[in-house]
């Protein structure tokens, strides 16, 4: 097998279908419906609270058919889906219940695991198995899917449907369980390529989000049969780095080695005005120093292993805005720093490690009042690459996050953000473009 270096990863030449992909079909609501039977077969959509003015986080099969997903305000959803005789109740919203969605993912992961062991986990409602030997071979792959259907059905829920795809990488596995939806399987030997995915527009792939489109488009790529008409030199410069090169072998079927790690950090500092200068305000400013960066990781497709806070002391004598020398040089610093077990670019699980941190940092101070905080986000690897944790299955995805993110990216950058940072919402101005909205891949 000839295999060839590209930056950072090794690819190999093609070979038959290497990969099952399983995709859970509207998984929240599904599992809601699995739950509760006089929810089966109705419009639902699950919501975090109940309020008019919030937001869907994710519709059943049946609210999607009036166009309702993950993201339409709750108003305009109850519009979108009004009594009829198909839903003699309008929309139907249900109370997220975020404990239970995990408890059914590891339910689902068990039963999977009696068919194939699983390889990665790539969200709440997302897996990853890797085909061997004869399982490679179209029939068998296809057998071996149908079982995972059947395990899941019968062990967890018979409510709780998923879409396959069975293709020779993860990348056009994924593709391929998107599809056919719901319940499908869709299967994409080496031969059946490029035809059966040429017509699909890029955004058709998870990690093309809107900005990556609106690049592409102007390199005149529209469809992925514009992507694998460009040679690889072109996909790399349309991306700014390897990954262009990555997505030239991962469409062509290849493998490309998924362990290379970028070392990269996002970062943000703020001084802090003389009203925020106590530590319960100083830490609502870091937290949403914190929301930034983590945006801002998960749009760059990152997740961060490392995270460490730092917290600058008024130097005695400091007057306000005083950033003379001498001050400085006497200005007392704490640092604190984590590493995560399990890499991650959510929001609320790095609230909850910074907060320590700062507590931490704080009394480091000896109760000198901070004037300027700091948040890194360190040993950044993109989430393909990231691999979770034996003993800690939390996805490493944050799909709550990506909820936000999109949300934000609609309807303002302060439409959702973490309570913990409530008080200093005005303070340390949100720079990054949020017009941007990251890849709204979710759980669906
Ligand atoms: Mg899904």
């Amino acid at each position: 097998m000839e295999s060839l270096l590209v930056g950072n990863g090794w690819f190999e030449d093609t070979v038959p279908v290497r990969t099952l992909y399983l995709d859970l079909n509207s998984y929240f609501a599904s599992c809601e419906q699995q739950d509760r039977p006089e929810l089966r077969g109705r419009p639902v959509a699950v919501v975090p609270v109940e309020a008019e003015t919030t937001f869907v986080i994710a519709a059943s099969v049946e609210a999607k058919r009036f166009g309702i997903k993950t993201g339409t305000r709750v108003s305009d959803a109850r519009r979108m889906c009004p009594p009829s005789c198909d839903a003699p109740k309008g929309l139907i919203t249900v109370h997220a219940r975020p404990e239970r969605y995990v408890e059914l993912h590891h339910a689902i992961f068990t039963a999977v695991e009696t068919v194939l062991p699983i390889e990665r986990v790539w969200s709440i409602d997302e897996f990853e198995c890797k085909l061997l030997g004869s399982q490679q071979e179209p029939d068998e792959a296809t057998r071996l899917a149908l079982a995972c259907k059947r395990a899941i059905r019968t062990c967890v829920g018979e409510r709780l449907t998923c879409s396959i795809g069975l293709a020779p990488n993860r990348v056009l596995g994924k593709l391929a369980s998107d599809m056919q939806k719901p319940d499908g399987l869709v299967l994409l030997r080496p031969e059946d390529l490029p035809g059966a995915i040429e017509r699909l527009g890029v955004r058709e792939l998870a990690g093309i989000g809107p900005n990556m489109e609106a690049r592409l488009h102007k390199f005149g790529v529209r469809t992925i049969g514009d992507l694998l008409a460009r040679s690889e030199r072109d996909l790399r410069s349309a991306w700014g780095s390897v990954i262009g090169a990555e997505w030239y072998h991962w469409l062509r079927g290849r493998v490309v080695s998924e362990h290379a790690v970028v070392t990269r950090s996002i970062g943000h500092e703020h001084v802090l005005a003389p009203d925020l200068r106590t530590s319960e305000r100083a830490r609502g400013v870091l937290i949403r120093l914190l929301h930034k960066a983590a945006t801002r990781a998960r749009q760059k497709g990152f997740v961060a292993g490392e995270i460490s806070v730092a917290v600058r002391g008024f130097a005695p004598g400091e007057t306000t805005g005083g950033w003379g020398l001498s001050a400085r040089r006497e200005a007392p610093k704490a640092m604190a720093r984590a590493l995560l077990s399990v890499p991650t670019a959510d929001t609320l699980q790095l609230v909850r490690i910074v907060s320590g941190l700062f507590d931490d940092a704080i009394a480091g101070l000896e109760g000198i009042p901070p004037i300027k905080v700091a948040v890194t986000l360190g040993a950044l690897e993109p989430i393909y690459s990231a691999s979770g944790s034996l003993f800690d299955q939390r996805p490493i995805d944050s799909p709550l996050g990506k909820a936000m993110d999109r949300i934000n990216g609609k309807f303002g950058r302060h439409t959702v953000y973490p309570a913990s940072m409530h008080a200093a919402k005005s303070s340390a101005p949100m720079r990054i473009a949020f017009g941007s909205i990251p890849d709204p891949e979710l759980p669906a």
